[in-house]
């Protein structure tokens, strides 16, 4: 008796063992902007054990894009604003991410990169520092406004990024008179006056899905249960192929 029970514990455990998924490894890119670094890491170890991370800085960062590293992360989050980037480092850049590595942009990445427009075309959206034309149309400088509670809209509970969530609160930064891709799927709304009305949304580039979360300034949505929520949702399903 005793054997069958120490043979099926073992039965157990090798099954529970084959059926724990490996976890997703996220490479955070940063550079060009400063944050509360101990409390995003907070944020980021709240994920739980299935969502493992690594943090590179840029410029330092763009060898992660190069071929050969690229199997050392399942999934690019941008919590960068980095400007400057060469024809080989862009070139690098968008293949590795038309080829298949997925990407959650938050916050001042929406900022990044004001002279290459592919970069807009890969998160599907561009803060303006100075006046562009950009598809035939001219946009003015954005503007921001820090430290403000508002309402966030959840657009559809159904969408696997939002699934389970209600509309919520945040205390945060807005961006005002950004571009945002025709053709995106919503996924978060405001109806604060000093925000552009889409503050969520989903695409694709390449083979790769795209999410983009425009909040994320600071320690109070770090700690928001909410954004935690979004941001492990937002992981886990560009993460998963089709
Ligand atoms: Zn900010």
């Amino acid at each position: 008796m005793k054997k069958l029970v120490s043979f099926l514990i073992l039965i157990l455990t090798v099954t529970i063992t084959s059926f724990a998924a490996k976890p997703i490894r996220i490479l955070v890119v940063t550079g060009g902007h400063g944050y509360k670094t101990e409390e995003f890491n907070q944020m980021l170890a709240s994920l739980g054990p299935a969502i493992t991370y690594q943090v590179a800085e840029l410029p330092g960062a763009y060898d992660m894009f190069l071929p050969g590293n690229r199997d050392k992360y399942d999934v690019l989050v941008f919590y960068h604003m980095w400007q400057t980037i060469t024809y080989e480092q862009a070139m690098a850049f968008a293949e590795c991410i038309s080829g298949g590595k997925p990407v959650v942009a938050l916050h001042h990445s929406i900022c990044a990169y004001d002279d290459w427009p592919e970069y807009w075309n890969i998160i599907g959206g561009k803060y303006f520092h100075k006046p562009t034309t950009f598809k035939g149309k001219e946009y003015q400088p954005c503007s921001y406004i820090h430290d403000l509670h508002f309402n966030v809209k959840v657009v559809d509970p159904k969408n696997p990024v939002t699934k389970g969530m209600k509309d919520f609160e945040v205390f945060d930064e807005t961006y005002k008179g950004y571009y945002v891709e025709d053709g995106v799927t919503q996924l978060l709304t405001t109806d604060e006056p000093s925000s552009t009305p889409v503050i969520g949304w989903t695409k694709k580039y390449g083979k790769s899905k795209i999410v983009v979360l425009q909040s994320g300034h600071d320690a109070p949505t770090f700690e928001n249960p909410d954004f935690r929520k979004l941001l492990k949702q937002a992981i886990e399903w560009v993460n998963k192929a089709k």
